[in-house]
């Protein structure tokens, strides 16, 4: 195999030479003051990735993939008393929603297909019909085909009835605009290793300062307790458990390589223009996207495979080049492929894939 892969698959991403040599940074103790101070300055960048968020919205750091932020986000912020509400047209919304009945949450669940556009009138009449609720959850990017969810609808809607937004911005965080007010934001998960440019073990949850100062009565976890994570991180730095300090390392240097490319709309434009030469390169040869180009993020585009080509072919052929594109999920398996543009893709590399894509995909 090359020693140099490129990944095209939604995280983790091709690392830069910086990020990855700030995992031999050290061995360092999380209980010693220069952890903390390290844990805090990543805080305070976090809550800096987009200046929206900034004042209102205090981040905490906790060690695990994208999944334990999103949960641990439920499991705090989902209420109840009340009742959540949640959005589902992926694989990731259906996972929320199993979240919320893993930790016994009030719940319902306006569940679209995966190729549907958000529902704005079905949740209208949702809310309409069940004034128990109280928050949506919601997919901000649903990496299951590429869709950007149009969240400034949806918190129009949840604002005129005072409905809290919890967002899983997993896959956009760092690369799609956040508008807090708009959406009627109350906290959004994210993680180090996808738009950040980060490697995986660490994610994090930002959620509105207010909402830190009075933990309810129980959260139904011991790890996923993040009022216990706020606590220790925003007092003096430390953390109730073990976090990755390598990892720790690696994310202080990501997320100074995005403040100094430009910030997150540098990198959606950088990302879009990589979508959209892979994009060009594909249609040229015949390949039809699964939703409408104007549908997708930045971040990740899907493909109908060509009729009588298998996944499993193109896949290996593109690895044997370096490049390790992804399948679809679950009932797109044998339909579509997906390309994500993350990561640290030169440009000699987008040459190569755009080349190679087009040829691969030719019968
Ligand atoms: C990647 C992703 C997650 C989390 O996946 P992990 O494998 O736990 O990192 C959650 N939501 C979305 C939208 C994602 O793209």
């Amino acid at each position: 195999m090359e020693s140099r892969q490129i990944l095209l698959n939604p995280g983790p991403v091709t690392l830069s030479d910086r990020v990855r040599a700030a995992l031999t940074r050290g061995d360092w103790c999380h209980r010693e003051p220069e952890f903390a101070a390290l844990v805090r300055e990543i805080l305070e960048g976090l809550a800096g990735v987009h200046p929206e968020l900034g004042t209102e919205f205090e981040a905490v750091l906790l060690t695990g993939s994208g999944t334990a932020a999103v949960e641990a986000m439920l499991a705090c912020f989902a209420p109840t008393a009340g009742k959540t509400l949640v959005l589902s047209n992926g694989v990731y919304g259906e996972r929320m929603a199993r979240m919320l009945q893993a930790h016994h949450k009030p719940h319902r669940i306006v569940a679209l297909g995966w190729t549907d556009a958000l529902d704005i009138a079905a949740v209208e009449q949702a809310l309409a019909a069940d004034s128990a609720i109280t928050h949506v959850a919601v997919v901000h990017h649903e990496t299951t085909t590429g869709r950007l969810n149009d969240l400034a609808a949806l918190g129009r809607a949840c604002r005129s009835r005072g409905v809290r937004l919890l967002v899983d911005a997993v896959s956009s965080f760092g690369a799609e605009e956040i508008v807090p007010e708009a959406w009627n934001l109350d906290a959004i998960a994210g993680t180090a290793n996808k738009c950040l440019h980060g490697v995986p073990g660490l994610a994090f949850v930002l959620a509105r300062r207010e909402l830190w100062r009075a933990p309810p009565a129980a959260v139904r976890s011991v790890y996923l307790d993040l009022y216990s994570y706020h606590r220790a991180q925003h007092d003096d730095g430390f953390s109730p458990f073990t976090q990755a300090v390598q990892i720790a390392f690696a994310l202080r240097e990501a997320l100074a390589e995005h403040r100094e490319q430009g910030g997150w709309s540098a990198r959606r434009q950088l990302f879009r223009r990589r979508a959209e030469r892979v994009y060009r390169s594909l249609r040229d040869a015949g390949v039809e996207t699964l939703l409408k180009p104007e549908e997708y993020s930045c971040v990740l585009w899907s493909y109908r495979l060509p009729p009588g080509r298998s996944y499993a072919g193109l896949h290996d052929r593109m690895k044997r080049e370096g490049f390790v594109i992804y399948a679809g999920q679950g009932k797109f398996a044998n339909e579509m492929f997906r390309i994500a543009n993350m990561g640290d893709i030169k440009s000699a590399d987008m040459d190569r894939l755009t080349a190679l894509l087009g040829s691969a995909v030719r019968p």
